[in-house]
């Protein structure tokens, strides 16, 4: 077996398993969080009976979750936690206590100025008073809803793309908002995933669904998923929207 593989290959390999260790698998490993705690655990930890959020080891440590006591979860060695003393605690979704519609928590949330547009379910923003791990100024994806295409690079504008893009520009640009946040910070290009809330506590990803400007985007987890999607098949029952039959 061994005389298969030169020496290098073996070393190469031996190097390669050493660095994951030493710079990757901790940040990446799964904790659980809970929905009213400050701490994170293992899985199977008697703390979490109650509910059990899937996390990041690296995003639990960096939203100023703290290791739990009793079941004594790894932390992150060698990478100092963003200090978020400086700006508001990030406030994540909770099912139980967060609501779509008017009785949301904006109190709570994060409050930002739209400032540019890119299309129907990206924006960009002005964060004000930022928490550690977010900046000053960031790009927003929003969470739970894909509107059709009018800016990639590659792919034609897609029907009623151009009218989800108004919508959004219209509803949200100049305009101070409240930013909520799931259970992942980013996406994989390094954008922002939001809910966006308009002053009068309307949550505006679900809006976008509701009017028919967006699909319920359920490809990533998220807890509104099945809101999410009910808004949409309502949407679609009542032809509003990209659901609608005329061909534009
Ligand atoms: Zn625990």
């Amino acid at each position: 077996m061994l005389k298969k593989f030169p020496a290098g290959v073996l070393v190469f390999f031996f190097l390669f398993s050493v660095s994951a260790v030493c710079w990757g698998a901790d940040e990446d490993l799964t904790v659980y969080v809970t929905n009213t705690g400050e701490r994170y655990h293992r899985e199977g930890c008697s703390s979490l009976r109650r509910s059990r959020i899937p996390i990041s080891l690296g995003e639990a440590v960096r939203s100023g979750y703290d290791p739990c006591s009793i079941c004594k979860p790894p932390g992150l060695f060698g990478k100092a936690p963003v200090p978020e003393e400086s700006g508001r605690p990030l406030y994540r979704v909770n099912v139980a206590e967060l609501a779509l519609s008017a009785e949301a928590e904006l109190p709570r949330m994060v409050p930002a100025e739209v400032i540019d547009h890119v299309d129907g379910d990206t924006v960009r923003v002005r964060i004000l008073n930022a928490p550690g791990s977010v900046g000053a100024v960031e790009t927003i994806r929003l969470i739970g809803v894909d509107t059709p295409e009018t800016v990639h690079p590659s792919k034609p504008v897609e029907r009623f793309g151009k009218e989800a893009s108004n919508f959004t520009r219209e509803r949200l640009l100049g305009k101070s908002v409240y930013l909520a946040f799931d259970w992942d910070l980013r996406d994989r290009y390094g954008r922002l995933l939001a809910y966006i809330y308009t002053g009068e506590g309307r949550c505006f990803n679900a809006l976008l669904v509701q009017e028919g400007y967006g699909f319920a985007y359920t490809r990533f987890p998220f807890q509104f998923m099945e809101e999410f999607r009910a808004l949409e098949q309502q949407a679609r029952n009542e032809k509003r929207g990209l659901w609608g039959d005329d061909d534009r």
